[in-house]
């Protein structure tokens, strides 16, 4: 190798024998199960997958499936929030074959809700993903999971392992695939490059994957969290889901709460508690010696925002007239003793690393503005500037929220950058 590189032979056997080690070496994770875990035989015992099998049976017809998700308002709960059964519907329109892709990458910082309710309760995804696959006619079905996630990969072998030993109805064909650890493959149409076996970038939309999708079918994407839900709602109905709520919303979120609080973990709330009242009845209240003073709503994207907003209900299209937005509801809370400038530059530099670079706003926009950020004064003009860019100009989700604590920073917290 000439000035220290490896030769281009050298690069080729080092890749070849990194992957020759990962073929053979898939790490036969011993399944670990939480307290409580539900697997199969007990999952079925208490009922599970009755409706998978009414559905294939035809005791259970595919509209009324629809219209209880429709009816229930749920929602996404990856993060985007569109309306699951109108995306049924879109979907089942579309020309066969269609297919499904289920993402639970959960690379958004500050979030495991989906890991949680895996390592519990593994056949309640299973019998959404089940009956979404018979409602919307999807014929293969690809999850999509973190590959961090070693647990959840030994418990998901397993038990579709058993699914498919003892199938309450016919099942599509499952497979099982593994991040790689960018978190911009958690954007759908970026996990569906990745799925395809392409470089995990955001595609250009329209076609919508709804349309033109995973190997250029339609395919129905979901979160794992979205699909959790289905059986609860079909059985309970979708009044039952709706029921819940607060502060005039509707239905129920799991906030992932970390950061300055007693108690923190996944914590099933209605939708619409604002975070001082989640904090306050759900988290034990804040640490000895800690008060409230900032939070952000949804890991990193969702912006940030001081304690004179705890009183803001906690959903959808609620947060947006402050500059930020819910996501996959990850509640990370600030003391006193933190920087709202220190998270906003912490994540400034993730969206640097993050970005995909297939867009030059993203690509140089995150990096310069994190340069920018690590001034005790800040240069808002030019910052404005780059917001400006990176909102207008990016491809996707990723360089558009990019500038949201930034822009929190600096109409929350100017004393701390001025
Ligand atoms: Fe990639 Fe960023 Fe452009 Fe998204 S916005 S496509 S992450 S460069």
């Amino acid at each position: 190798a000439k000035g220290g590189h490896p030769s281009a032979e050298g690069a080729t056997e080092f890749i070849a024998s990194a992957y020759a080690e990962r073929a053979v070496s898939p790490e036969p994770h011993a399944v670990e199960v939480a307290p409580g875990y539900t697997g199969y035989d007990t999952y079925k015992a208490k009922g599970g997958y009755a409706l998978a099998a009414a559905l294939s049976q035809g005791t259970q017809d595919a509209e009324s499936v629809i219209k209880a998700m429709e009816d229930s308002g749920l929602r996404g709960l990856g993060g985007a929030g569109f309306p699951a059964g109108r995306k049924w519907r879109i979907v089942r329109d579309q020309p066969a074959p269609r297919l499904m892709a289920v993402n639970i990458d959960e690379g958004e910082p500050g979030t495991f809700k989906d890991r949680t309710y895996l390592e519990r309760d593994p056949h309640r995804f299973l019998e959404g993903l089940l009956v979404a696959a018979q409602v919307v006619g999807t014929t293969a079905c690809y999850i999509y999971l973190r590959d961090e996630y070693h647990g959840c990969r030994a418990i998901l072998e397993t038990e579709i392992a058993k699914l498919q030993a003892n199938p309450p109805c016919p099942l599509p064909v499952i497979e099982l695939r593994r991040g790689a650890g960018a978190y911009i493959c958690g954007e759908e149409s970026a996990m569906i490059e990745s799925i395809e076996g392409k470089r995990g970038e955001p595609r250009m939309r329209p076609p919508y994957i709804a349309q033109v999708g995973l190997f250029g079918r339609p395919t129905l994407e979901h979160n794992f969290e979205t699909l959790y839900w289905v059986r609860d709602i079909v059985e309970k109905g979708a009044s039952w889901f709706s029921s819940f709520g607060r502060n005039g919303r509707k239905g129920l979120r799991s906030f992932s709460v970390s950061g300055r609080v007693k108690f923190p973990g996944v914590k099933l709330a209605p939708a619409g508690i604002s975070v001082a009242e989640l904090v306050d009845e759900y988290c034990g209240g804040m640490l000895d010696g800690h008060k409230l003073y900032a939070y952000l709503p949804g890991g990193a994207s969702g912006g940030i925002f001081p304690a004179s907003l705890s009183h803001v209900p906690l959903d959808f299209d609620t947060l947006q007239p402050h500059g930020g937005f819910i996501g996959s509801a990850a509640v990370i809370v600030l003391s006193q003793h933190d920087k709202a400038r220190d998270a906003a530059l912490n994540m400034m530099r993730f969206y640097a690393h993050e970005s995909c670079g297939q867009c030059t706003p993203c690509r140089v926009g995150t990096a310069k503005a994190a340069t920018l950020m690590e001034s005790p004064v800040w240069d808002h003009t030019t910052l404005e500037d780059l917001n400006v860019v990176m909102t207008d100009a990016s491809i996707c989700g990723l360089g558009q929220a990019a500038p949201n604590p930034v822009r929190c920073v600096q109409k929350y917290f100017a004393h701390e950058v001025s």
